[in-house]
């Protein structure tokens, strides 16, 4: 069992933020989330989107700052099998600025089942186009 050290840091924006430092065990886990994130890219182009894994936080299983391609999933989301559902959530968030959407597969604000890979894609897609018009 490794420890891992938090630290808060001041943002740009002058808020304070929790980070925690990257050991082995959170760089594996980070990279599970990475993988995830360059599968996005083979279908649509993305910016440099920087993750960080945080410790568990009661039912919260990631955060997409809107606008500000930086993502924050939780150790057991990436432990969970429905990683993927949760990283393509997160993305639109915080890249495409898309909001909750009660009801939606993808964008509802509680994740109730994960979706297959095909499903995250189109899904995810739909909400590319739909952010477009
Ligand atoms: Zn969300």
């Amino acid at each position: 069992m490794t420890q891992i050290k938090a630290f808060w840091k001041e943002t740009s924006k002058g808020k304070w933020q929790l980070y925690f430092d990257m050991n082995k065990d959170t760089y594996a886990l980070r990279r599970k989330v990475m993988d995830l994130i360059y599968e996005i890219k083979k279908i649509y182009p993305l910016p440099r989107i920087t993750v960080r894994i945080t410790e568990d936080d009661s039912s919260i299983l990631g955060v997409g700052r809107i606008g500000a391609n930086i993502i924050w999933i939780s150790k057991s989301a990436v432990k969970n099998t429905n990683l993927r559902t949760v990283v393509y959530h997160e993305v639109l968030h915080t890249v495409f600025g898309v909001r909750h959407h009660e009801g939606d597969i993808l964008m509802a604000p509680v994740l109730t089942k994960g979706l297959t890979k095909k499903q995250c894609q189109d899904r995810f897609l739909y909400w590319i186009k739909r952010r477009k018009t």
